[in-house]
């Protein structure tokens, strides 16, 4: 999953790039309005994390700015302690949740996932889909409550299938969506993963979880489970 981190805090904003990153997140930056809107309108970001106190472009005209022009992804507002006026701002211009500086950095990632979560329609940390089961909190997989070794970068990957499950992601999508520079992108490298995580989750291939979409992208065959238990 790819975010966009808008900061004028030099250390902050490194920071938070550098843990979000350590996360497994592609992880676009901005030290401005200016540069955030640009980001924000330009790149396929699934998430915003906006400081209110930007140089050039507020925080808030920033966030109004990308809803005026359609952008829908979910947005993440930092405040300074006391600000509630940002803060009720930001939320009416159409940002989803807030957090006051100073914050522990877990709980901004904890909030992260829940929003992208939820925005896919998930509402629960475990993404259930046919007998699999990908924990979020954890980044594990079980399929018949059976634990399966995935890598960081497999988890990834299959992260963004399970999320959008039933659907054909396209080989562009998912790597515009897990790397952040166009340099690092390599379908074969893709391939190999997808090859890897086949048998892995189903090493008797009987299953067929991530189909080949007539060559263009996979799609992750099951859908997602109705039912809430394990
Ligand atoms: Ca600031």
């Amino acid at each position: 999953m790819r975010v966009l981190v808008v900061e004028d805090e030099p250390q902050l904003l490194q920071g938070l790039a550098s843990s979000l990153r350590n996360e497994g997140f592609a992880v676009d930056v901005a030290a401005n309005g200016r540069d955030g809107l640009f980001a924000g309108s330009e790149y396929p970001i699934d998430l915003a994390v906006v400081d209110l106190g930007l140089p050039d472009l507020s925080g808030t005209e920033l966030i109004g700015r990308w809803r005026a022009e359609g952008r829908t992804f979910p947005v993440l507002i930092l405040t300074a302690r006391g600000s509630w006026e940002d803060k009720v701002a930001g939320l009416e211009l159409g940002a989803d949740d807030y957090l006051v500086k100073p914050f522990h950095t877990q709980e901004l990632i904890a909030r992260i996932r829940a929003l992208l979560r939820r925005s896919a329609g998930w509402a629960e940390s475990k993404l259930r889909c046919g007998p699999y089961v990908l924990d979020t909190a954890s980044k594990s997989l079980a399929r018949d409550s059976q634990p399966i070794e995935i890598t960081a970068f497999e988890y990834k990957v299959l992260e963004y299938l399970m999320m959008h499950a039933g659907r054909v992601v396209s080989k562009t999508e998912l790597s515009e969506h897990l790397y952040e520079d166009d340099g690092d992108r390599d379908s074969n490298v893709l391939e190999v993963i997808i090859g890897r995580l086949r048998r892995k989750l189903d090493p008797d291939r009987e299953l067929n979880p991530v189909e080949t979409a007539r060559g263009h992208g996979y799609r992750f065959r099951f859908e997602r489970n109705q039912s809430t238990r394990d």
